[in-house]
């Protein structure tokens, strides 16, 4: 048994034997957060990144996420050359111009949003997704300027737009002007609104800080996945704060559900359904229904 090994000495730690180091999986197989089970990491693949034990969902790449979105995976990415200026030359325990090229060659990506037009059940749409492998899929000029890109594209293609948010909030590193991301992008997203176009906010683990404090709850639906992380400041800032023990499951998405602030909880594996019947409530069918039969 060498799955798990202890992260400080490296000694063997089987499954199931009580301790108190931080354990960590090694490649092929990881242990459900959900149910503690032992998991092989080929059959998260299957089941779009869920515990086929007990539903636990893991968190699942942009790319992942666009590919599960779209039809047959097939979508245009677009601003994909964007990224950062490091505005203001910042440095916290390393520049962040440096943090940045480190993230860039270990992601592939220019910064933490993909933004991408394609087909969803055979209508058009745009589909913007985060990653949260991209300095905690953080929010600074770049997605800012990404998703107002989308909602200009949206309106000029009438096509519906959707987020999927996976994101710590703004991005430190950016200062006050990520914090002016949450003004921009909920402008434009009045002007999508006044165009008469959807917008349906997805919420996944975990979405907190500045971008659930603007366009992540700004969805003409916001849906969030079982169990995600959905709040503005974390629990333990709160607990401090107020000096109260947080009720059980406090900004969970069923939670929230249940408390007026989202409008369903989807599990993933229905989620690309529940958007497609969403889209035609609000917008209407699909132009062309054979296209639907081919997705
Ligand atoms: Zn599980």
């Amino acid at each position: 048994m060498s799955w798990f090994k202890r992260e400080s000495n490296g000694t063997k730690n089987p499954p199931g034997e009580a301790s108190t180091h931080t354990v960590r999986t090694e490649g092929l197989w990881l242990k459900c957060e959900g149910c503690r089970e032992i998991i092989w990491k080929k059959d998260l693949e299957a089941t779009l990144n869920t515990c086929g034990k007990c539903g636990h969902h893991f968190r699942m790449d942009a790319r992942a996420r666009l590919a599960m979105l779209f039809d047959d995976g097939n979508y245009e990415e677009l601003d994909e050359g964007l990224e950062s200026s490091d505005p203001l030359g910042f440095v916290d325990s390393k520049p962040y111009r440096d943090r940045l090229k480190a993230t860039q060659e270990a992601t592939s990506l220019k910064d933490a949003l993909i933004s991408g037009m394609g087909k969803l059940a055979g209508r058009p749409v745009h589909i913007c997704a985060m990653e949260p492998k991209f300095i905690g899929g953080s929010m600074g000029a770049v997605m800012g300027e990404k998703i107002t890109r989308a909602v200009e594209r949206s309106i000029e293609f009438r096509a519906p737009l959707i987020i999927v948010s996976a994101s710590g909030g703004a991005r430190m590193q950016e200062g006050a002007v990520s914090l002016m991301q949450m003004a921009k992008v909920s402008s434009a997203l009045m002007r999508l609104d006044e165009s008469h176009l959807p917008y349906i906010s997805v919420l996944t683990d975990p979405t907190t800080g500045g971008v659930t404090a603007s366009f992540a709850m700004l969805g003409d639906l916001n849906i969030g996945e079982p169990g995600a992380l959905i709040g503005f400041a974390g629990p333990r800032v709160i607990e401090q704060s107020i000096r109260q023990k947080l009720p059980e499951g406090f900004q969970r998405s069923e939670f929230l559900l249940k408390h007026g602030m989202l409008d369903a909880v989807v599990p993933r594996a229905e989620m690309k359904a529940y958007i497609a019947r969403a889209l035609d409530f609000l917008a209407g069918p699909v132009a062309d229904p054979s296209a639907r039969e081919a997705a």
